[in-house]
């Protein structure tokens, strides 16, 4: 117990925390052309906010929530979205009334207890970004164009998005009858939880995991079949817009998703060869979702996207992120004296933003180049006996194997011209101070 995560948690170890330091940039970058800014809400909030907001017939709030009492009684739950809590912050901050549209994306662990797979974690992590205050079309469109761009930056291929409307709650009283006249005469062949959901919310029953209850609404009336006028004519320009951004499509008609509080909108990113939880990400419209928790009525978008699921698509599709940034200068040194001057010279070019690091083993020469190596470090600068009588070091660079002497007054002036910029790698071979082929 004491060494084992708990069921379908993760540890992101040292050697892959590159990648998700690298999502994590090209999320705040994608967010910042885009003029959304990070919102951070807590991981818990009380419980009702998920009942009230993602909807108390949704498999969320009835079967996957970490909910818990806290010392003093209160009802708490881990978030398992970030929708909801997002919109009691706005409100709760007065954000309705400030500059509108507001624009805000969150990143972070979220937590279903679901049954663990690939792709399927009890805690897990999303890029989600919502847009409150306007009901404009098009943002509905720029918000699955961000989501698609995210995507096309990381290098992923094979996606399909699907896309549907699924109304507004006029259409969608309507809908209702028509789908429980569809269902009555096999009612009770749903499964417990859609018998339930037949009376409260049967559109729920559309995104019922169990095949026997999919195939009884297969052939049922859609929502999109049912769209009062003023959906219809939002969902046309949807299209209009995202055709405009050469972004393409496939309309869904029984995609509802998992959460209660959609309007309008809804779509869903699936991609290839991940298994069969391939969705990537999902989102749409909530146009309700802001006065169901206490606001005033304001229009809403957003979307989730799985950094998991991601990681796994990229793997899968074997793109190399080539994000893995090699460390400076590695110091090796042989008796406490060089260990001293090693110590001071260490700081001066941490100072000067080297990535430098030294041996605290007192491992031998050769085992610190080896360890060297292995962490990717561009060069090692040797201080043995001869160097630290000429005040010098033994330069090598680790890809090559080439080696000079170098004075350690010029050693930083000297690494900043070779490296060029901080931060990227080497680039050219070593051309001066070419006067010493000590060997170790
Ligand atoms: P949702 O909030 O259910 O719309 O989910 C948005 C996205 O989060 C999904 O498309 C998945 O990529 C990801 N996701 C949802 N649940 C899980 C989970 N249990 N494990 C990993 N990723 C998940």
């Amino acid at each position: 117990m004491l060494t084992t995560r708990p069921r379908g948690t993760n540890d992101i170890l040292p050697n892959e925390i590159h990648i998700w330091h690298f999502l994590e940039e090209t999320i705040r970058r994608i967010c910042a052309e885009y003029g959304y800014k990070e919102i951070r809400t807590p991981i818990f909030e009380h419980t009702e906010l998920f009942i009230r907001g993602v909807g108390d017939t949704t498999d969320i709030v009835e079967k996957e929530m970490y909910s818990f009492l806290d010392q003093s009684n209160r009802q708490l739950t881990l978030r398992p979205e970030g929708t909801a809590p997002t919109v009691r912050a706005f409100l709760e901050n007065n954000l309705q009334n400030q500059l509108l549209p507001g624009k805000v994306y969150y990143f972070g662990p979220m937590f279903r207890y679901g049954r663990p797979q690939a792709g399927r974690y009890r805690q897990f992590h999303q890029f989600g970004v919502e847009a409150f205050g306007s009901n404009d079309p098009a943002l509905d469109a720029e918000i699955i164009i961000l989501a698609m761009d995210f995507y096309h930056r990381l290098g992923l291929k094979n996606l399909t998005l699907l896309l549907n409307s699924v109304g507004c709650p006029e259409c969608r009283k309507k809908h209702r009858q028509l789908l429980q006249a569809y269902l009555q005469p096999v009612l009770n062949e749903l499964c417990d939880t859609c018998q339930g959901r037949y009376k409260k919310n049967p559109l729920r029953i559309f995104d019922c995991k169990n095949i026997s209850c999919q195939r009884l609404v297969l052939n049922g009336p859609t929502i999109a079949d049912n769209l009062c006028e003023s959906c219809s004519e939002h969902f046309k320009q949807v299209q209009i817009f995202l055709r405009e951004a050469n972004i393409t499509f496939q309309l869904d008609p029984y995609l509802v998703r998992g959460l209660d509080y959609y309007t309008h909108t809804a779509f869903e990113i699936l991609v290839e060869g991940i298994g069969a939880q391939n969705a990537i990400g999902g989102g749409g419209r909530y146009n309700g979702l802001v006065e169901e928790l206490g606001g005033k009525p304001l229009p809403g978008i957003g979307f989730g996207l799985g950094l998991e699921r991601i990681l796994l698509a990229l793997q899968e599709q074997e793109v190399d992120l080539q994000v893995k940034e090699k460390p400076h200068l590695f110091i090796a040194t042989m008796n406490l004296e060089g260990k001293l001057k090693g110590f001071k010279l260490q700081a001066e070019l941490r100072k000067a933003g080297f990535k430098v690091e030294m041996d605290y083993l007192d491992r031998s020469i050769k085992a610190q180049l080896k360890y060297a190596g292995k962490q990717g470090y561009q060069f090692v600068a040797i201080l043995g006996e001869r160097e630290i009588a000429s005040e010098s070091a033994a330069l090598k660079v680790m890809d090559t194997g080439e080696q000079i002497n170098i004075s350690l007054v010029n050693l930083i002036p000297y690494l900043e011209g070779i490296l060029k910029f901080k931060g990227t790698g080497f680039q050219g071979g070593l051309e001066n101070d070419r006067n010493d082929k000590g060997i170790y």
